[in-house]
């Protein structure tokens, strides 16, 4: 499908559109741009072709559709943009303005209706609860595993419920949904969003849950910072990162080097940058050591914004160059399932053999 959109959603950022000033200096940190090296893969490019849209200037053709789903959504382009053009809400305005003029990636098509057919991308038929073999019970805190952990990555689900046990909390894991992220992320409709919402929470508000907890940094930004804007959330989200940071650890002795990886979502979303380190930091006997881009800088792992199922390519040679940049480390340590997932399949092409590990992952056995 081709021709021309109506670009509503592009509307309400006109301005923003006309703010960037084509200086060029995205390019310096994009990490799609670094695959792609071809200027409609970077943030400008991307404000662009949304203003060809949205002017009925450009037809929505295959490579535009491309180009503006080849963001990882990493925010870092607007970190060092000099006229903090909000880029991210631009290219998922963009989306959304494709997704409901028949637009969509059929891998995204896939994702979204394994989503709403049965909670969750992968298509999985157990909910997360019975996957893991928890009770259905209430209790003050939840844990909200999210589907990477549950169906993928099911040892940092194993190891968060691990160290829940050892320091003693009664928690409940809840028969939840997908949390929309992946919905949200490539611009399928906002009732659809919202219903999932409204059910995450009545699930957790009906166990009396006050507290919810988060192993994964895409489910945690969501929680913390979308679903504010569509429901009322009567509870803490926390990811688990926050949690430990706050107690009062007693960890055994490990031994090499660590670096830290921050999650798009986990930091330049969620501003969440030191509850991870604080953690590593707290082991005796290991030495901890930055990458040189770390913190608000820190490079993408490639696996955001439906970039690891719609270009698995592009997505494993991101999570390359960064696994890459750990190469002086025995451990690259992270705080994020589908991060984890990501720089594994990057190291595959990588030189570096550093092992990849959940913040979880690394705690669990030394408690
Ligand atoms: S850095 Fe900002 S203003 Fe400059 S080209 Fe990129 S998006 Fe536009
Ligand atoms: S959000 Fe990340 S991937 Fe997307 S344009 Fe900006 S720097 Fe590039």
């Amino acid at each position: 499908m081709s021709g021309h959109i109506e670009a509503k959603n592009l509307s309400a950022v006109r301005k923003e559109l006309m703010t960037c000033t084509y200086c060029g200096f995205c390019k310096s940190v994009c990490p799609a741009f670094e695959g792609v090296t071809w200027d409609p893969s970077v943030a400008r490019g991307r404000m662009v072709l949304s203003y060809g849209l949205l002017q009925k200037e450009l037809p929505a053709d295959q490579s535009v559709v491309d180009y503006l789903y080849q963001c990882t959504t990493c925010k870092d382009c607007e970190r060092r943009c000099p006229s903090k053009v909000q880029v991210v809400d631009v290219v998922e305005r963009a989306r959304k303005d494709l997704v409901a003029s028949g637009h969509i990636l059929p891998k995204h098509r896939t994702l979204i209706d394994n989503v709403l057919q049965h909670g969750n991308p992968y298509g999985e038929r157990k909910s997360v609860r019975e996957a893991l073999g928890q009770e259905d019970k209430g209790a003050e805190v939840g844990y909200f595993v999210g589907c990477t952990a549950a169906y993928r990555n099911p040892s940092i689900a194993k190891a968060t419920l691990s160290i829940l046990d050892k320091l003693g909390v009664d928690y409940a894991v809840v028969d939840e949904s997908c949390c929309a992220s992946v919905l949200q992320r490539v611009g399928w409709n906002e009732d659809d969003v919202k219903e999932i919402m409204e059910k995450n929470v009545a699930a957790m508000k009906d166990r009396g849950v006050k507290e919810v907890l988060f192993s994964c940094a895409g489910c945690y930004r969501m929680f913390k910072e979308e679903y504010p804007r569509f429901v009322d959330v009567p509870f803490k989200a926390r990811h688990i990162s926050e949690f430990l940071a706050e107690r009062d650890l007693k960890l055994a002795k490990a031994e090499g080097t660590i670096t830290y990886h921050d999650p798009c979502h986990l930091g330049r979303h969620s501003h969440v940058y030191d509850a991870p380190r604080q953690v590593i930091k707290r082991i005796p006997g290991i030495k901890f050591q930055e990458m040189p881009r770390s913190g608000e800088t820190s490079r993408c792992c490639g696996g955001g914004g439906g970039v690891r199922s719609a270009f698995p390519e592009l997505s494993s040679n991101i999570a390359a160059k960064r696994v890459d940049e750990a190469a002086f480390a025995d451990m690259l340590v992270t705080a994020c399932p589908f991060c984890v997932n990501n720089l594994r399949n990057g190291q595959e092409n990588g030189r570096s053999k550093t092992k990849v590990m959940d913040l979880v992952e690394l705690v669990e056995p030394l408690l």
